[in-house]
């Protein structure tokens, strides 16, 4: 069976390593889809987001990064795949993601959503947490991979940059 892991993965935490690496033993093949979504104006940009996934993923049998711009479903279409997995880390998650799952249950009725649980030391660790620490200056080492440490690190040092040269 495969599946797509849909996300923003603005940056790719931790977090989402231990999903991709749980799903990679339970599917032949796993799609690490990686979401325009403009209207949530990341940080990266959708090529620098695929890069740091790229860069940082082990060795996987069956995991393949990938960018798309059209609506999910379109895209699973397109792949001809039937599973979507998405993950539950606290209860404030259920809500959004119940949203999310009959939305895409109700424009095709043969999309599953499957959901799966990161090991606890990831629960409340994800993307908005490590931008907010690294913007007032924090150390996010032990929740990204070093490649994602680095890029986000460069990314700050620009956006600091920028933010004094406006004060000037
Ligand atoms: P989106 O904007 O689609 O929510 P995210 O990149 O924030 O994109 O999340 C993609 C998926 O990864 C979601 O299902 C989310 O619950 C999950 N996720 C985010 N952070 C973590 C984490 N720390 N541990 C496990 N799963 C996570």
């Amino acid at each position: 069976m495969d599946i797509i892991y849909p996300g923003t993965f603005d940056p790719v935490t931790n977090g989402h390593f231990d999903i991709i690496e749980r799903s990679s033993r339970l599917f032949k093949k796993v799609i690490v889809a990686v979401a325009a979504s403009s209207g949530k104006q990341p940080m990266f940009s959708q090529t620098e987001r695929v890069e740091m996934i790229r860069e940082s993923i082990k060795p996987l049998s069956g995991v393949v990064v990938e960018a798309f711009s059209v609506l999910l479903i379109d895209y699973a279409k397109e792949k001809g795949i039937k599973n979507i997995l998405r993950s539950l880390r606290v209860a404030s998650d259920f809500e959004y993601e119940l949203q999310l799952a009959l939305m895409y249950r109700a424009q095709d009725r043969e999309l599953e959503t499957i959901f799966l649980m990161p090991n606890q030391k990831y629960i409340f660790l994800s993307s908005s947490m490590i931008r907010e620490i690294a913007r007032l200056g924090g150390d996010i080492k032990a929740f990204v991979p070093e490649y994602v440490y680095n890029e986000v690190l460069k990314k700050i040092g620009h956006y600091r940059d920028n933010v004094r040269r406006d004060r000037r």
